[in-house]
This record gives C-alpha cells, structure tokens and sequence, in this order.
C-alpha cells in the first residue's frame, strides 16, 4: 500500500493560522518533515509516534539538501506512510513546494497541496495594510529581494504596480528601495516593513521608499515582509482613528495581529 505525501502551508507565523485541513493532515502523520519557520508548537500536534524531521536552514545546523528532502518524502510515502511536508506560509509561494509535487509526481508518488496563509498577505494585513484598496490599488506582485540583478526579477516593471510585496529582503532593504527609486518610483512612495508578523514581539516600521533608501536598517530582523504603495497609507488611518502616537515613520506601536480586531 503507498503512502501519500501532503505538502501543507503552516501559515505565516502564529499557529492558529494554520488551515483546519493542514491541522488535520497533521495530526494524522506518520513522518513530518519542517521548515525553520514553522512554529515548533505545531509539531505537538502530529501523533506523539511520529517522526519529526527538521529540513531547514540555519546557521550551524546542516540543511538537508532539497534533493535528500525530495528522496526523504519518497521513501516514507512508498513505505505506506502519511508524510506532512510542513512549510511556512503557503507551499507554492518560494517554498520550492513545486519541485516537491513534480518528485513525488515522478516517483509515482499521491501528492496533494494543502495551501497556506502567506506571508506575503498575511504580513501586511495584520499591520492593517490592504494589498488592493478600492480606488488606490487594484494589483499588487511578490517579489523576491533575495537576490538582485542575479534573479530574472523585471525591477522596471515591477516599479510600476501598484503594490509591490518583497520577501526575503530583510537584509537588503536600501538596496531594494534604490533600486525601485532608480526604476522610477516616485521618492514619497509609503513603505512598510513588517517584522516577525503574527508572531509575539512583531514590529512594523513605515516610512517612504526615499527615507529607506537612506537608511541603515539594521535591527530588522527576519523573516520581514516589505510592503511598497499607496496602500500603507490604509494603516496610517486605521492607527490615526484608534487614535493612537504616530510620530515620525518609525513605530514601536502593538502591531494589530491577524485575526483580532484592529
Ligand atoms: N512560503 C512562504 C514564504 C517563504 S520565503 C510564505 O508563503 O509565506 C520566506 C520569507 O517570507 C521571509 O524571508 C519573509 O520575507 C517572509 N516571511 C515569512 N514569515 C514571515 C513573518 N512571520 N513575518 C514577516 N515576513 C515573513
């Protein structure tokens, strides 16, 4: 009898934003295989026997390379296991959950993709930012910041929309926002960026794209979701009609948490 493999999103960060079917895929898994940022309280819901695999990345611990992984999922599955591949966000969004399907595809593997909530919407609209906003914006594109000028990433048209998502630019901010000046966005363009989003000790600093272009942003932590467009401004409104301090673009303000009220 063959196995399965589900590639599940855990969500951005707080484990309640899981979906109830990833709970459940969870907590009938006979073999789960993590990703750094999936909160470690989730693996207490895989049955107690499970066997529970970290595939990360971090300094000093060594990574499984994503052949071994893709290995790892076919053998457990072809053994008759019920294999989570656990990710952050949503498996499909630069999780190289696509590489996963198409090896287990290939292996003759049953695959199924349980989506997840990602960061790249779940960051900005816990900070209270819309990603379209009736009559500011009506698109928006995620980027990688991960790597510029190697990437196939058109940063001129990418200038243009309206509302612009960077992931994994934590490290990279200024640069990414002399780029985007550099491709014609206007200096005034709000910005935010959103550390640690739904997760305890978030924070949120906003500012325009000119003021990051200048600055050294080096207590940004990762994970951070950048957020570039007129939308920004939405969390500006919120924060000024719950009358609370917004002094000059940077903010230690509570950052509202998805799923509670703003
Ligand atoms: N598949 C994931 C993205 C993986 S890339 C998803 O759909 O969310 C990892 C990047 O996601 C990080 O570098 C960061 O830009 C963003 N990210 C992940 N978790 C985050 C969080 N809690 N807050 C802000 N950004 C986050």
């Amino acid at each position: 009898m063959s196995g399965i493999v589900y590639l599940v999103g855990a969500g951005p960060g707080d484990p309640e934003l899981i979906t109830v079917r990833g709970l459940r895929c969870l907590q009938r898994a006979d073999v789960v295989v993590y990703d750094r940022l999936v909160d470690p309280s989730l693996l207490n819901e895989a049955p107690a026997r499970a066997r529970r695999v970290y595939a990360g990345k971090s300094p000093g611990r060594v990574a499984l390379r994503q052949e071994e992984i893709e290995a790892l999922l076919i053998r457990h599955a072809r053994a008759g296991r019920v294999v989570v591949r656990l990710k952050g966000g949503d498996p499909f969004v630069f999780g190289r959950g696509g590489e996963e399907a198409l090896a287990c595809a290939a292996a003759g593997i049953p695959c199924e993709v349980v989506p997840g909530v990602s960061s790249a919407v779940a960051a900005p609209a816990s900070a209270g930012i819309p990603l379209t906003h009736r009559g500011v914006a009506s698109g928006f594109a995620v980027v990688t910041g991960h790597c510029l000028g190697e990437d196939r990433v058109d940063w001129a048209a990418l200038a243009r929309i309206e509302t612009l998502v960077v992931l994994m630019g934590a490290a990279r901010l200024g640069e990414i926002a002399r780029l985007l000046l550099e491709k014609g966005r206007r200096r005034e363009d709000p910005v935010a960026v959103i550390e640690r989003a739904t997760l305890p000790g978030s924070r949120v600093w906003t500012g325009t794209l000119e003021e990051l272009a200048g600055e050294e942003m080096g207590e940004i932590d990762s994970p951070a979701t950048m957020v570039v467009g007129e939308v920004v401004r939405v969390r500006e409104s919120l924060l000024r009609d719950l009358d609370r301090d917004l002094d000059d673009g940077e903010d230690d303000l509570r950052v509202p948490i998805a799923g509670r009220a703003l």
